[in-house]
C-alpha cells in the first residue's frame, strides 16, 4: 500500500504543483510508513520527483492524453490506484483537478477534500486542516472512507527536498471512444508570461491606474520581479486587460507567496480570490481603502509616484546583487 499521488504538467513540463504535491504525498507516506508513489502523463524528466520523496513514477505516454480530458486522466489515476492499493491519492487543488478528483473518488467510493492547507494533523482519524468560505475559515475535516483523496492547495505545503532515487515504469491505460466523450480540439494560451496559477509573484492594478496606457510600470515591475501580472474584474471588464488576468471571487484564485496590489480597494469579492497569497502588500492613494486591513504591508500614495520609485530601486538592487 503506498500514497499515489497525480503529478500535472504541460507540454511535458512539470507545472510547479507536482512538486509540491510530491512534497505533501511523500511527507503522508512518511507518517503512514509506506513509500510515496506518482503517476504522471505525458511529462519528461519523470526522474525529477525522486527529489521531493517520489520513490516510484508511473508514467503515462499517450498523445490522445496531450490536452488534458478529466474523464481519461481520471481512468489513469484510478488503475495506478487500483494497481498500488493506494489508500491516499494526493492531487493539486487547481481547476483541472476539482473537475476529476470527483470522477476518481465516485469510482473508488473515496472520500475527497479539497483545498487542504497542511499537512494531516491526524492519521488515525484521518483529518486534514482546509480553508472554507473563500480563505476566510478553516475547516478540520475528517475522511473516514477507507481510500482518501487530498486536495493540496497551491503554496500551502511548499516544497520539501528529500531526495531519493525514483523508478520510472511506463504504464499503460486501456482506452475506447467513450472515455473521450468529451474532447478539447484547442487550447489558446498566452504565450512568454508567467501564469498567475504558477506564478510565486503576483502585481495587480485596479481602476486606480486610470487607463490602459498605464499599464507600463505595471509590467516593468512585473518583469523585474519575475511576476504574474493580474488585476481586477472593473479593469479586464473595461477591456483594460484581458479576462485571463481578472482575479477575485469571480475571476482566477491566487495563492501565490507575493501579491502586490496597486490602485485596487479591496472589495471583498477582490479579497475572496487572494487572501490565501503569503504576503499581501498595498499601495494605494487612500489611507482608509479596505485592502489596507488585508495587507501585511502598507504605502499609502499615489501609484504614478511610488510605482517608478520602487522600479528603480529593484534595478538598484539587482545590479547590485547580479
Ligand atoms: P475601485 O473600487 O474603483 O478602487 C480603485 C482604488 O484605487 C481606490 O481604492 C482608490 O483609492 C485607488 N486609487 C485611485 N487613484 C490612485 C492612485 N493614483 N494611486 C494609488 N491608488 C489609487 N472584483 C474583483 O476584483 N474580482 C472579482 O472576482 C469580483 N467579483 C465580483 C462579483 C460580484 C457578484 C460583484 C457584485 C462584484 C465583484 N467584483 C469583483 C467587483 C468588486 O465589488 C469591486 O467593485 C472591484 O473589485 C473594485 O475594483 P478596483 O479596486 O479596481 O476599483
Amino acid at each position: 500500500m503506498s500514497v499515489l499521488v497525480y503529478t500535472e504538467s504541460d507540454n511535458g513540463k512539470f507545472k510547479k504543483n507536482a512538486f509540491e504535491v510530491a512534497s505533501y504525498a511523500s511527507e503522508v507516506a512518511k507518517l503512514l510508513g509506506t513509500t510515496a508513489t506518482a503517476i504522471s502523463i505525458n511529462a519528461d524528466e519523470n526522474e525529477s520527483l525522486g527529489q521531493y520523496g517520489i520513490s516510484k513514477v508511473l508514467h503515462v505516454s499517450n498523445d490522445k492524453l496531450k490536452l488534458f480530458n478529466a474523464k481519461a486522466n481520471a481512468k489513469a489515476i484510478i488503475a495506478a490506484a487500483k494497481q498500488e492499493g493506494a489508500k491516499v491519492i494526493i492531487v493539486s487543488s487547481s481547476s483541472d483537478t476539482k473537475f476529476l478528483a470527483p470522477i476518481v473518488a465516485a469510482e473508488l467510493g473515496a472520500g475527497y477534500v479539497s483545498n487542504v492547507m497542511a499537512a494531516p494533523e491526524s492519521t488515525a482519524p484521518f483529518t486534514v486542516k482546509r480553508s472554507v468560505f473563500s480563505n476566510k475559515g478553516f475547516a478540520h475535516t475528517q475522511i473516514l472512507t477507507d481510500i482518501k483523496i487530498i486536495g493540496v492547495s497551491n503554496n500551502s505545503f511548499g516544497l520539501v527536498e528529500n531526495n531519493v532515487s525514483a523508478s520510472i515504469e511506463a504504464f499503460s491505460v486501456e482506452y475506447t471512444d467513450a472515455d473521450f466523450s468529451t474532447k478539447s480540439t484547442e487550447v489558446d494560451k498566452v504565450v512568454g508570461k508567467t501564469s498567475i496559477a504558477d506564478a510565486d509573484i503576483v502585481v495587480s492594478g485596479g481602476r486606480g491606474l486610470k487607463g490602459p496606457e498605464n499599464w507600463g510600470m505595471i509590467e516593468e515591475l512585473a518583469d523585474i520581479l519575475g511576476a504574474a501580472t493580474a488585476c481586477s474584474k472593473p479593469v479586464s471588464d473595461m477591456g483594460w486587460r484581458p479576462h485571463s488576468e481578472h482575479v477575485g471571487q469571480t475571476g482566477k484564485p491566487v495563492a501565490c507567496n507575493l501579491y502586490i496590489a496597486i490602485g485596487i480597494s479591496g472589495a471583498i469579492q477582490h479579497l475572496a480570490g487572494v487572501s490565501a497569497s503569503k504576503t499581501k502588500v498595498v499601495i494605494n492613494i487612500d489611507p482608509e481603502a479596505p485592502f489596507f486591513k488585508a495587507a501585511d504591508y502598507g504605502i499609502v500614495g499615489d501609484a504614478f509616484d511610488v510605482v517608478p520609485k520602487l522600479i528603480e530601486k529593484l534595478k538598484e538592487f539587482k545590479a547590485q546583487n547580479a
